[in-house]
């Protein structure tokens, strides 16, 4: 039965990783959110409202992004002192990507 059984392709939203500047999937990024009052928070749903970035769930393309202010241009914000160390201690608990390899 030709249609019956259709298939969506649906393109994968690709991001760019404001660390490393690679692209990738969504779902290989975290994102982090400029919420409505100025805050920069770790998005953990995805899906809260605000200008957002994207990075790698990976420790190394957060330290370069906040060793180079790129959030802050990303997001059009300054990152405050006390959201900034939020978002180095979410990067310091990320799991390295090297020794996660099985
Ligand atoms: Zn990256």
């Amino acid at each position: 039965m030709a249609g019956s059984n259709q298939i969506v392709a649906r393109r994968a939203p690709e991001r760019t990783c404001i660390g490393c500047r690679q692209t990738a999937g969504k779902r290989a990024l975290v994102r982090v959110v400029r919420t409505a009052e100025g805050n920069v928070q770790v998005d953990q749903t995805g899906r809260r409202n605000g200008r957002g970035a994207y990075l790698h769930a990976d420790p190394a393309c957060w330290r370069t992004a906040l060793g180079r202010d790129a959030l802050t241009r990303a997001l059009h914000t300054a990152v405050a002192p006390a959201d900034r160390e939020a978002l180095e201690a979410y990067a310091a608990a990320l799991p390295n990507r090297d020794s996660a390899t099985p």
